[in-house]
């Protein structure tokens, strides 16, 4: 389990290495100038969130294994109490920031449908959380507002959220998880995440051994077969940017995907995984010019809502 550090830690931890990167990946400036008031946010949230309700999440030991042994993430499906009055401005926030990005004018007209309360936060966080990526996609197409931009923007808020809510099931006040649940996750032989159902942002190979890391709730889980993580074909070449780097990025000729391994000497704390990613860039560019995509959100199925009923004011 990564390391609980404070928020201001946290903080401090996250400037060393924006200095750090900026100082060998000039061009990133700009994606670090994006990026630094996203990660502060999160850093709050998850300070936050630790107070809500959602930090105090019981789910029976013995439910929460057989949704494990079922092939389904522990929090698909659960309905928590998501505390609207801290996420929805995150929503808004993640907005400006994207406008301040790539996304531009696509970006200020989600928050402007936002504005106007054309989307129903409440479910929009909800659907984000349940990764329900038809219905908030759906409801983007009805407004015409870019998918992708709401979708993301929802994520960068509702992560802090599921973070803090896996942590209540795999990690109880700091600690271990139930015996049942323990044994049930050593056992998860999947690619995505069993807390949530999202692809791993990247691995993490540590001297402890190696871990995948979630891309939404940052929970750290053991690859369980040495196969493509995504369609489990055994058709892997792993590349680097230089012969001498310990980073490595896994090439799918199956499905055509790619993973990516950073050597780091300790777990990366949640709210700092979009900084190693960012930082790894090279490799995602590497796997890009070779045609190498990343694939999009497992299809689990489960009980999705009606397209747009969910979200409509
Ligand atoms: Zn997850
Ligand atoms: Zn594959």
């Amino acid at each position: 389990m990564p390391i609980t550090l404070s928020p201001t830690a946290l903080l401090e931890q996250a400037e060393t290495r924006w200095t750090e990167l900026a100082a060998t990946r000039p061009d990133l400036e700009p994606a670090i100038a994006v990026q630094r008031p996203m990660v502060t946010r999160t850093i709050d949230a998850v300070d936050r969130l630790s107070a809500t309700e959602i930090a105090g999440i019981t789910l029976e030991p013995a439910l929460a294994a057989t949704k494990l042994r079922a092939a389904s993430p522990v929090l698909r499906g659960e309905v928590l109490a998501l505390p609207t009055e801290v996420l929805g401005p995150l929503v808004l926030h993640a907005c400006d920031d994207l406008e301040a990005g790539s996304a531009g004018a696509v970006a200020q007209h989600v928050r402007a449908c936002l504005d106007a309360d054309r989307i129903d936060m409440r479910s929009l966080l909800a659907a984000s959380f349940d990764r329900n990526q038809t219905a908030i996609r759906m409801k983007a197409m009805h407004e015409s507002i870019a998918p992708d931009v709401l979708w993301l923007a929802a994520e960068l808020a509702v992560g802090p959220a599921a973070h803090v809510a896996q942590r209540a099931v795999f990690a109880p006040h700091g600690g271990a998880p139930h015996p049942a649940v323990a044994g049930a996750l050593d056992a998860w032989p999947h690619g995505y995440c069993p807390a949530c159902g999202s692809w791993p942002a990247f691995g993490e190979s540590l001297d402890a051994g190696s871990r995948l890391r979630c891309s939404f709730c940052g929970l750290g889980w053991r690859r369980a077969q040495p196969g493509c993580i995504y369609c489990v074909a055994d058709q892997l070449t792993a590349v680097k940017t230089d012969p001498g780097e310990s980073h490595l990025v896994e090439l799918c000729g199956g499905c055509g995907a790619y993973l990516k391994w950073l050597s780091v000497p300790l777990a990366t704390p949640f709210e700092l995984l979009p900084i190693e990613d960012l930082a790894s860039m090279a490799l995602d560019v590497l796997a890009a010019e070779q045609g190498f995509g990343r694939p999009s959100l497992p299809e689990l199925g489960g009980p999705e809502q009606l397209p747009c009923e969910g979200l409509e004011t």
